[in-house]
């Protein structure tokens, strides 16, 4: 255990969060070591690079503040391109020799002073703090489907592509219609043989256009960086000020404007009356998480594709039985059915004060004092962890301002103002029961499946305003922590 002064910091996963922890504690001069599981950085860019692959989230916006890129190809880049942005910024910062690959953490535990951590190998070293940056769409979900081992073909998750198996000309079935399955749809159904997609629920496809930047709009970029600078505030308050508020009531008429957007583009682009009846949706756009596509309807209306609206009996050896009695065969089947979004860090076995493991904790449900820290557990800080915003303001914004928000804590505590970083379980309690409440009238809740919601069917993501965000993120209140 090392001295208040000069503090020991382990980072858990090596994904956007990760890497932005690494890049912030070096520059302060910190002693840190990142675990990673996998054998590079990249988090959810390194792990899904299913064909269509990109990221819907303007790329302006989508990188570091302090690491604006005027390279991006697109306005919506492709998967390959952003992993290779953290890459890129990994090695510009020269965090790689402070990371360990291809290790997991399986325990971490306060020892009294401080954290320690093992991994699977059995390496374990102490340390004063934890963050864990293990990200949210990260444990993928299999659908609970009969016969799911009994298909003879090729079956698997879309976070789990496999790029030896052939795709052109085969008969290619795809379960979900989220935003993984509709950028498959548009990536596969032109080059099938034979393309099924199976939907349960009808989407809002918001119209994007993608923009393709010329070399000339990356020359100026390059040359301008205060053009860049511009640019990336101006999408921040525009996603942020808009979208970002407009969720916190289901009424807002922001969603009557994108229904009636999304409507407009699905009665020009979908000729067939059954069709487009199919791909109607019957509850208020942005329940659920918006898919942005501007070719979804053109792809399922390729020649090739069949959207499949019949309930899935179960899988057979040669394809999937639609409740109708169809056999609908197929070499190929991808479940693009989502994530476990209520894992985070789990299955490591995390245990805090007086010995209590945070699996009990959050036995019911995972929660965090401004989504960032659990009473029992000092020291230990989330990034983008529980009731964190997710999807109502930039991951990566959310990432960096909870990044400072934690260095105030550490200085709390060099400067003895704190004993140890942990919210006081008075605190934590406050904070849950006025978040529960204000996500009951967020958009979210207004009537939908989606992974947003807990087993309660309550969203479970940050339900107030951007700026109290902000506020809150700003200065640590003291007498919400555990007084030293
Ligand atoms: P998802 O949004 O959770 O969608 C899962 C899909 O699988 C849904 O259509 C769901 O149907 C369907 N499904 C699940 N179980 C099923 C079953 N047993 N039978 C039939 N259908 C079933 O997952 P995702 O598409 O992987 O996306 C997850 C999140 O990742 C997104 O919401 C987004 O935040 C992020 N993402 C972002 C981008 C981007 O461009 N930024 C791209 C991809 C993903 P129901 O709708 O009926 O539940």
């Amino acid at each position: 255990m090392q001295a208040k002064s000069s503090p020991r910091f382990a980072i858990i996963g090596a994904g956007m969060s990760g890497i932005l922890s690494a890049v912030r504690l070096k520059e302060e001069g910190l002693d840190f070591t990142v675990f990673e599981k996998a054998e590079k950085v990249g988090g959810t860019w390194r792990e899904n690079t299913y064909p269509g692959i990109a990221c819907d989230v303007p790329s302006h916006l989508y990188c570091y503040s302090f690491e604006l890129n005027p390279d991006w190809s697109y306005a919506a880049s492709p998967g390959a391109e952003i992993q290779a942005y953290f890459e890129g910024v990994a090695n510009r910062y020269e965090v790689g020799d402070s990371m360990r690959f291809g290790d997991p953490v399986v325990r971490c535990e306060w020892t009294g002073e401080g954290w320690e951590i093992e991994t699977g190998s059995g390496y374990k070293d102490q340390f004063d703090w934890v963050i864990a940056a293990t990200g949210i769409l990260h444990h993928p979900k299999y659908p609970d489907i009969e016969g799911l081992e009994d298909f003879e073909g090729t079956i698997f998750h879309s976070a789990r592509w496999d790029h030896s198996v052939p795709l052109d000309g085969q008969r290619i079935g795809v379960i979900g219609t989220g935003s993984s399955g509709v950028q498959i749809t548009g990536a596969l159904a032109p080059r099938s043989g034979k393309f099924s997609l199976f939907q349960r629920t009808a989407q809002w496809v918001v119209p994007v256009e993608q923009i393709a930047y010329s070399e000339e709009q990356r020359a100026e970029f390059r040359s301008n960086p205060e053009a860049l600078l511009e640019l990336h505030k101006e999408l921040d308050t525009t996603f942020h000020e808009g979208f970002g508020n407009a969720v916190l009531d289901g009424k807002s008429e922001f969603f009557d404007t994108i229904e009636a957007t999304c409507t407009e583009h699905l009665e020009n682009h979908v000729a067939d009356p059954e069709l487009r009846e199919k791909l109607r949706p019957d509850y208020r756009a942005a329940c659920k998480r918006l898919v942005i596509s501007h070719d979804f309807f053109d792809s399922i209306q390729h020649p090739n594709a069949e959207l499949v609206t019949e309930k899935i009996e179960r899988i057979e050896a040669s394809g999937i039985r639609t409740e109708d009695g169809r056999l609908h065969e197929l070499d190929l089947i991808v479940l693009a059915t989502g994530f476990h979004v209520d894992q985070f860090m789990r299955p490591m076995t995390i245990r805090g004060r007086d010995g209590i493991l945070l699996d009990e904790v959050w036995k019911e449900r995972p929660s965090a004092y401004l989504a960032v820290g659990v009473p029992g557990f000092p020291n230990f800080f989330m990034l983008n962890g529980p009731n964190s915003p997710v999807g109502n303001f930039s991951l990566i914004r959310t990432a960096e301002m909870q990044f400072d928000y934690m260095m105030k804590l550490v200085e709390a505590v060099r400067s003895g103002k704190l004993a140890s970083a942990m919210p006081t379980q008075q605190a934590a309690s406050r904070f849950e029961e006025e978040r529960t409440e204000a996500a009951k009238n967020t958009v979210w809740a207004s009537g939908c499946r989606s992974w947003y919601l807990d087993d309660r069917g309550i969203p479970a993501a940050w339900p107030f305003p951007f700026s109290r965000f902000c506020d809150e993120m700003t200065e640590p209140k003291l007498e919400d922590f555990e007084a030293a």
